[in-house]
């Protein structure tokens, strides 16, 4: 499976910069956030690279490294 690249920095609504909404889905973050990863981007000379949060459903999908409690491999 191959993972889905975390969408750039400047693509992302506030609430997803801040953590609160999953970077892919955009459902809001109440429980089980999973890091992500690192959005990366730019606005001129300002750096907006952050990182950012998934939701587990996500994350299990887009995330190929990522290995959820209760897997047993
Ligand atoms: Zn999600």
């Amino acid at each position: 499976m191959t993972g889905l690249p975390i969408p750039a920095a400047d693509r992302l609504t506030r609430r997803q910069r801040q953590g609160w909404d999953c970077v892919w889905c955009g459902t809001s973050l109440w429980s089980g956030a999973v890091l992500a990863g690192r959005a990366e981007g730019s606005v001129g000379a300002v750096d907006l690279s952050i990182d950012v949060y998934a939701c587990p459903r996500c994350a299990r999908l887009h995330i190929p490294q990522h290995v959820t409690q209760g897997d047993s491999k």
